[in-house]
């Protein structure tokens, strides 16, 4: 086995607020998402997929949402606790590559920061961090405005 593929999905909930966080990085807008940590899609979806390339199961299992330590939590303390997992010790991540789908508020000023951010976070080069935004064409509930999605993509190499 030379390499692992994880995938990640989640979404969220808006409603009128005054800003959200998305991919580490604070977007200002009338929007809030409705969640028990601060709400990263992005994030969360890159934790499943780590979580999946190595079977160590989902978020949901490691971070429940019942528990209160987990309130209003930065979601980038999620994503270092799943690195730092034994199951992901003996693995590095190559590349990733992401979706974010959202109506509203429009991302497109936010991808290189939010690739920074997540350069950072991988320890990996820009050029192997993926940040793609789009619109759902206004259909369904994210059309709507009512909910922001993320899709994400990782590959893991065996660290030598
Ligand atoms: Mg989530």
């Amino acid at each position: 086995m030379t390499h692992r593929i994880g995938i990640g999905y989640d979404i969220h909930r808006l409603e009128p607020g005054s800003g959200i966080v998305v991919g580490g990085v604070s977007i200002p807008c009338e929007y809030r998402v409705v969640a028990h940590s601060d709400g990263d899609v992005l994030l969360h979806a890159l934790c499943d997929a780590l979580l999946g390339a190595v079977g160590a199961g989902d978020i949901g299992e490691h971070f429940p949402d019942t528990d209160e330590t987990h309130r209003g939590r930065d979601s980038r303390t999620f994503v270092q606790a799943v690195l730092a997992l034994p199951a992901l010790k003996p693995w590095r991540v190559t590349n990733m590559d992401s979706n974010i789908i959202a109506q509203v508020p429009r991302l497109g000023p936010y991808k290189l920061p939010m690739r920074q951010f997540l350069a950072e976070l991988l320890f990996l080069p820009l050029g192997r961090i993926g940040v793609k935004a789009r619109t759902n064409e206004g259909l369904d509930a994210v059309g709507e405005k009512r909910a922001i999605q993320a899709q994400v993509v990782v590959l893991l190499e065996p660290v030598r």
